[in-house]
């Protein structure tokens, strides 16, 4: 089917935001305020926010609070109380796990931010400019879980930096051995997220949990659909992951150092990088960017408070594409870890399922 198609008769599907009231949440109702294609018709939270209108719920971060939603209650996150057919989620992975399997469940189609389901064998894990086709896998989920909704995930915030990076050069050279090193903004905790007698003057050289995922979830990301269609066989390349939290507000660094089944010269790799246009089917969609990737022209590029709003948040700015002296190749990416590594790319799946038919007319 065309990329860019949308609802019949210029209708906007009706979308709940989950976690609203945080980083990403908030993030997602930015992004959401003017798209063509979605209209925010609830939003949700925890019990402590439920029940109030939002602007009382929220601690706006960023720019004007959209008129639209400013007004509407806060609802509970059940698939009894929240009613819309597309739900997105931003929630914390307390309480997302058991949440949005109720949602599928229910029939919604579900796009999560959340780590607990993205490793399910039949659960796409989607860097919509590196693997949109992987959404494909949905039809054996609908089958294997008997529900009619879907679960959709996109993957860590630092780990969709790297796969962006990453991807045009397992395409053209096959990934072997990858160590990353990340320096990650404070809004990659959430809100109110790191204090700032921690992280101010100083870099934290330990996140949560962080090295595990990136580890396990770059594979899944550069891997394919699997024989029989229904679930994803992980690239084979290993994985060394060093994550570090830094004062820098938005956008995670990741400094890259690979090695590749086939020896690329810096200029070959470069040209690969330059030439990625991401799978077929996203470009054109409303929130794609018309580069998924930019090359820094810069040797002192990319950098956090220059290059994070590349093509609106949806780029990934790549530069210092350079010989690494044990391995094959080093270079550096940056990305808006809440746009292109949280609900921008949530929205870009979304808009993929659309213009696929998934989401009906
Ligand atoms: P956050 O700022 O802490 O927001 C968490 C949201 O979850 C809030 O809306 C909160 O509502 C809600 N929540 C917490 N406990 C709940 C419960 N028991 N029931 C219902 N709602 C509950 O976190 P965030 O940074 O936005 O991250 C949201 C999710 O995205 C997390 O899973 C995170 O790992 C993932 N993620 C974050 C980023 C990033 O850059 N920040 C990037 C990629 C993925 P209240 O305000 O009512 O407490």
């Amino acid at each position: 089917m065309s990329a860019g198609r949308g609802p019949r008769d210029g209708r906007r599907w009706p979308v709940a935001v989950l976690g609203a009231t945080g980083a990403v949440g908030q993030t997602f109702i930015r992004l959401l305020a003017d798209h063509p294609w979605f209209a925010i018709a609830e939003v949700a939270a925890s019990e402590r926010s439920a029940g109030r209108a939002y602007r009382d719920a929220a601690q706006w971060l960023e720019g004007p609070l959209p008129a639209a939603v400013a007004g509407l209650v806060v609802k509970g996150c059940h698939p009894d109380e929240v009613l819309s057919p597309i739900v997105f989620s931003a929630l914390d992975s307390g309480i997302a796990g058991s949440a949005e399997l109720a949602f599928a469940r229910a029939g919604r189609v579900v796009l999560s931010n959340a780590r607990n389901h993205r490793m399910d064998f039949d659960v796409p894990l989607v860097v919509p400019d590196v693997n949109a086709d992987h959404l494909a896998i949905l039809a054996g989920q609908r089958a294997a879980r008997g529900w009619t909704g879907a679960l959709v995930t996109n993957a860590n915030c630092a780990a969709t930096v790297a796969a962006m990076a990453l991807a045009p050069l397992h395409r053209a050279f096959g990934l072997k051995r990858v160590f990353v090193t990340t320096l990650q903004a404070i809004s990659g905790a959430g809100y109110p997220g790191v204090p700032s007698l921690d992280i101010l003057g100083s870099v934290i050289p330990y996140i949560a949990d962080e090295e595990p995922k990136i580890e396990a979830e770059l594979p899944k990301i550069l891997g394919a659909i699997g024989a029989g269609g229904a679930s994803i066989a992980h690239a084979t390349f290993g994985v060394s992951a060093q994550a570090n939290r830094v004062p820098v507000e938005h956008g995670h660094t990741a400094c890259l150092s690979i090695e590749c089944e086939r020896r690329p010269t810096p200029e070959q790799a470069e040209d690969a990088l330059r030439g990625w246009t991401g799978p077929d089917g996203v470009r054109g969609l409303p929130s794609a960017p018309a580069q998924p990737l930019v090359i820094a022209g810069a040797p002192d590029r990319p950098q956090a408070r220059r290059d994070v709003h590349a093509g609106r948040g949806m780029s990934v700015t790549v530069g210092r594409v350079r010989p690494d002296p044990l391995l094959h190749l080093r270079l550096v990416a940056l990305g808006h870890n809440t746009v292109v590594g949280a609900a921008g790319a949530s929205i870009l799946n979304a808009e993929w399922l659309a213009s696929n038919g998934v989401l009906g007319t």
